[in-house]
């Protein structure tokens, strides 16, 4: 059997059976992710029990959600799915987080109430999966935006004028970088050739 999650709820009842519990949450209502999103779609997704370890509640299961970001290669809407597991302990306060082991689940610290509204409960997990750098998986998406065929043919040619191959790999783009800064012409080199006499 599935129930439905409190908006806020005391982990400590419902740790007392092992009901599992989903939510459905629109993204718009993270505050702080939003920041990093392109618009408010999307919703967050997840399932989870709740279950005790000596004196300690945690909660336990999957989240699945779907980012819409900017792509930092072609600057165009992309879609990141994430579909993740997650553990959290729940501590009284700040300190008692503090001074979990390493090996602990991450903290979740409750209001005064010994209570947490779902909305914080996710939060920080939403953020951390948040991709270092967004891309599109395959650059052929990219190269449908028209955007990218363009750039990666200019440095292709300012390298030694033979194109390669335009691989989506990541690496591979490093290299380049990397190479045309070796062959990058030196600016004093104009000025030997001038005569200034
Ligand atoms: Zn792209």
């Amino acid at each position: 059997m599935v129930k439905p999650t409190p908006s806020r709820f005391n982990p400590d009842l419902l740790a007392r059976d092992s009901t599992q519990y989903s939510v459905t949450l629109p993204l718009g209502q993270f505050s702080r992710l939003q920041e990093f999103l392109l618009d408010d779609s999307g919703e967050l997704n997840a399932t989870f029990r709740f279950s005790r370890r000596k004196k300690s509640v945690l909660v336990a299961g999957t989240l699945k959600t779907s980012y819409r970001l900017e792509c930092q290669r072609c600057l165009e809407p992309m879609q990141a799915d994430i579909d993740e597991p997650f553990e959290f302990v729940f501590t009284k306060s700040l300190e008692e987080a503090q001074a979990l082991p390493d090996t602990s689940p991450d903290p979740v610290v409750l209001d005064e109430n010994g209570q947490i509204h779902v909305v914080d409960l996710f939060e920080d997990e939403l953020i951390l999966h948040l991709p270092t750098v967004a891309r599109h998986e395959q650059i052929e998406e990219c190269e449908a935006s028209g955007h990218v065929l363009f750039i990666d043919a200019a440095q292709a040619e300012s390298m030694d004028g033979a194109p390669e191959p335009l691989i989506g790999q990541q690496e591979q783009s490093e290299q380049k970088q990397s190479d045309s800064k070796g062959e990058r012409k030196n600016p004093f080199d104009v000025l030997k050739n001038l005569d200034l006499h």
